[in-house]
């Protein structure tokens, strides 16, 4: 029998005050009970808006309607035709813009919790035992995959099943992006990630990491000298931007992919770790989006007493509604209509506090977001030990500069088409590379239609 009830089941957490001092997962999963009770709450809509929701349009009403029957195994079959990384989207998605926001049952109540029921149904899976790997047959072409991020993964991932020899350049020493360095473990834990790449390996893809193109090799070298007869450019949106306020250079201030690198990667956190970071007594986080949130709540668990500095209101927060309620939830101070001006030092050049200047909406700007202004005169100061600054990305000019006939942006995003190719023959791109920062399952996305666009290219060739 449907279940008519307005309210999506409502997802186990652990408490605000338990898990601001950890670096476990905050959301423990539905049980089985709620997974079924809650796939009952969809009504199979013949039209499947959920469907059209999602960037790589999963069969959204026919996987919900296995768990419903109790058949975990033949929803994963469903999911996993579309996306290979559900136990990341399941957990990541910005599902409230996608597919449940054009869940019917949204109109007059809360949507289907999609998001939870695929994060259920990946989790089910990953505690069954492995079923042994069948290595697909070669088919004598190779290809490079610059970048083992949410798009590099994704197009290794249907280039290695259609039997290519497949090898990811990574230029960090642990493959996953923003998976792995950005995205903390109180949401992702690290465990998914790698466990998503090992079943890549097992497959067949090779992958090099410490391995930074445009300097240990060039795209041209691959293509010349290695004989790889197509490249796939994923290397994302990691260069930090900064507001060029005096005191941007003290000790004590980090750009946010640098404070999570750290804790995510080096393990910052623990104790004995031999990555230093300081986040001190108070720390001031500057911008509003995901990576703010992210930076914020990691700060906390460090001890700090926080507070996020945003320049609009909290209508105007770009960060999901999910995570700015968290973040409030662990005692995270949000000062709204607020710009740093300075970041004043200590003697021995540390940060000792920001100086902030009181803003005021006005008209809508191009963003079409109403436009911060000063109003003249209002400073006041925090005092921090501690600032990180997350105003945003873009991608690292690095490959650009190193590859003949490489086309990008002026804001430096690699352009390329629908299916992703580039300016140079054999060359695709996609994910933040190309769009700039975006989301996990659009890099995916990305990376899957660049991935049916080389095969095509090699094929005719
Ligand atoms: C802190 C944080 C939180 C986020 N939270 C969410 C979220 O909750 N939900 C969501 O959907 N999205 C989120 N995002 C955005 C999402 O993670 C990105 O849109 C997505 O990871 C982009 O994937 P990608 O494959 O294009 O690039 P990335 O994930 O950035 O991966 C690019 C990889 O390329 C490597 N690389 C770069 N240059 C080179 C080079 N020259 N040679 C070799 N390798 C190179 C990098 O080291 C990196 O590993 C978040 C981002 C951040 C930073």
């Amino acid at each position: 029998m449907a279940n008519m009830s307005l309210k999506k089941n409502e997802m186990p957490v652990q408490a605000p005050d338990v898990r601001n001092k950890n670096f476990s997962e905050v959301a423990l999963g539905y049980t089985e009970e709620q997974a079924i009770d809650e796939a009952k709450r969809c009504l199979n809509c013949k039209n499947k808006p959920c469907t059209t929701g999602c960037p790589v349009q999963i069969d959204i009403p026919a996987f919900i309607a296995k768990v419903a029957e109790g058949d975990f195994a033949g929803a994963y079959d469903v999911i996993t035709k579309s996306s290979s990384l559900p136990a990341v989207c399941g957990r990541v998605c910005p599902q409230e813009n996608q597919c449940e926001g054009k869940c019917v049952r949204g109109i007059k109540g809360e949507p289907v919790a999609i998001g939870r029921l695929e994060r259920f149904v990946a989790d089910w899976h990953n505690a069954q035992p492995e079923a042994p790997v069948q290595k697909p047959a070669s088919n004598g072409h190779k290809v490079a995959i610059i970048g083992s991020g949410p798009s590099g993964l994704a197009c290794a991932g249907d280039l290695i099943k259609k039997g290519y020899d497949v090898t990811i350049f990574e230029a960090l020493h642990v493959a996953g992006g923003v998976l792995s360095y950005g995205i903390p473990e109180f949401r992702l834990p690290k465990a998914i990630v790698q466990k998503e790449i090992e079943g890549l390996k097992a497959l067949g893809v090779k992958v090099e990491t410490n391995t930074v193109v445009g300097r240990t090799v060039s795209v041209d070298e691959l293509m010349k000298e290695e004989g790889f007869e197509s490249v796939f450019i994923g290397s994302g949106a990691g260069l930090p931007r900064f507001m060029n306020i005096p005191g941007e250079n003290l000790s004590g201030v980090y750009s946010a992919n640098e404070f999570l690198t750290r804790i995510n990667l080096m393990k910052a956190y623990k104790e004995g770790s031999a990555t230093p970071i300081k986040a001190g007594k108070s720390a001031v986080i500057v911008g509003g989006g995901n990576v703010a949130m992210d930076a914020a709540r990691c700060a906390k668990r460090l001890g700090a007493d926080v507070t996020i500095v945003y320049r609009r209101t909290e209508k105007e927060l770009p960060a999901r509604a999910e995570e700015v309620e968290h973040a409030m939830e662990e005692g995270i101070n949000f000062k709204f209509l607020t710009n740093p001006t300075e970041i004043t030092a200590t003697e021995d050049g540390w940060v000792k506090s920001v100086i902030c200047q009181q803003m005021e909406l006005s008209e809508p700007d191009a963003s079409g977001r109403a436009k911060p202004v000063p109003i003249d005169g209002a400073f006041f100061e925090i005092e921090a030990d501690c600032v990180i600054m997350s105003i945003g990305t873009s991608p690292n000019p690095l490959i650009k500069a190193t590859t003949a006939g490489l086309d990008t942006q002026k804001w430096g995003g690699i352009i390329a088409d629908e299916d992703g190719l580039t300016s140079k023959e054999g060359v695709y791109a996609g994910g933040d590379a190309v769009t700039g920062a975006a989301t996990v399952i659009l890099a995916m996305g990305a990376g899957k239609k660049a991935a049916a666009a080389m095969d095509e290219y090699i094929q005719n060739k």
